[in-house]
């Protein structure tokens, strides 16, 4: 079985063993039998945030398959291999607020956990009450309330422990209105014509995310080839108060502009920067390619893409060289937002 059948970004060699679970026992009896024989294990969702070597997994990737959604006192669970963004539109179509901004992000419910997503001023964090999980080291199904999920931007405790948690459902508390929460970020604000801190109903803020999301090629289309991607492929830097002030020197130096360093507040006197700001800063247009089937995204800079023809090896270089130019210009070192399995970035 070639993972690469199995990831948005079309790559990734063989799986040594390949298990589908469809339920949720048959989900744990599939991690528990490999643990017993110590056998190395993959848990795959829908391949959205994966980048697998060419020479594949030597091990057992179990495929989340495990469907189910209901509606209770907690607020709404769904388990784990229930498709996201019909979760999204189904949470909108039953007067649920809370998740519309998360409209058009790929993948299954149960990895939304795990690197905590989001976008568009939303993250799951925000809504999520409860994570039922496998542990692998106990061997025993937990309930991990939200303040002992470990959330922070693009993370978890379910990502930093590398595979001890499989998710098997997760709980969000959603508000019932037909209005959105409030709009928290700029660009989807001007979208719908209204200021921050507004709200507008549900149903038209999805379709104003899924129309940004379009234009820069984050919903996945086999019609758009911008869109053979694992989303963003390296996490916006949070800077502190001297590497942001090193940012802003190198960009007067290179492009005269330092002053206007884009940034959001990240707390604690902290910023965050868009990666794809400094990547283009660097000299990486959009659609750049050194020639091999790899490329940057004709959309958004952030995004790397498998025009067809490339390897796993060849997008690790393309971001090999990308990391290297971000870091020789403004010293900040990017970070890859994917899992990588079997490479290093
Ligand atoms: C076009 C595009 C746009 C994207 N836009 C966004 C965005 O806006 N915001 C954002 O946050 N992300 C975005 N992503 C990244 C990705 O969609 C999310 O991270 C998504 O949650 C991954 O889900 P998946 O089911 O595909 O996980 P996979 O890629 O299959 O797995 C990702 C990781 O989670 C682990 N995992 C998966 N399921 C489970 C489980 N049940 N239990 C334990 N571990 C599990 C896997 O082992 C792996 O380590 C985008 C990706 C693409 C391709």
């Amino acid at each position: 079985m070639r993972l690469a059948d199995h990831t948005t970004i079309g790559l990734g060699g063989p799986a040594r063993d390949f298990v589908s679970a469809g339920t949720e026992p048959d989900l744990v009896a599939a991690v528990a039998a490999a643990d017993a024989s110590g056998e190395p294990v993959l848990i795959l969702g829908g391949g959205s945030n994966l980048v697998v070597a060419d020479a594949g997994f030597d091990g057992t990737v179990i495929q989340v398959l495990a469907r189910g959604l209901s509606r209770g006192g907690d607020g709404v669970t769904v388990a784990a291999g229930e498709d996201w963004d019909a979760v999204v539109a189904w949470t909108i179509a039953e007067g649920l607020a809370g998740l519309e901004c998360l409209s058009g992000i790929p993948g299954l419910a149960g990895a939304t956990p795990i690197q905590n997503v989001g976008a568009y001023g939303q993250d799951v964090s925000q809504t999520i009450t409860q994570v039922r999980a496998y542990d692998r080291t106990a061997a025993a199904i937990v309930t991990i309330p939200n303040d002992r999920c470990g959330f922070g931007y693009r993370t978890s405790r379910f990502r930093r422990s590398a595979g001890r948690f499989v998710v098997l459902s997760v709980t969000f508390r959603l508000a019932e209105q037909r209005a959105s929460e409030p709009v928290r970020y700029a660009e989807l604000a001007t979208a719908l014509g209204v200021a921050i801190g507004d709200r507008v109903a549900s149903a038209e803020a999805r379709s104003a995310v899924l129309e940004l999301r379009r234009r820069k090629g984050m919903v996945i289309d086999p019609a758009d080839p911008d869109t053979r991607s694992v989303g963003s492929f390296f996490v916006n830097p949070v800077l502190d108060a001297a590497a942001l002030a090193a940012v802003e020197a190198a960009a007067r130096a290179r492009c005269g502009d330092g002053s206007r360093v884009p940034r959001f507040d990240a707390g604690d006197g902290l910023v965050k920067v868009p990666a794809a700001w400094l990547i283009e800063r660097a000299g990486f247009a959009k659609g750049y390619s050194p020639g091999d089937g790899a490329r940057i995204s004709a959309k958004h800079t952030l995004a790397l893409v498998n025009s067809g023809s490339a390897t796993t090896a060849a997008l690790m270089a393309l971001a090999r060289e990308i990391r290297d130019g971000v870091r020789d210009t403004f010293g900040v070192s990017l970070t890859p937002e994917p899992d990588l399995v079997g490479v290093a970035l």
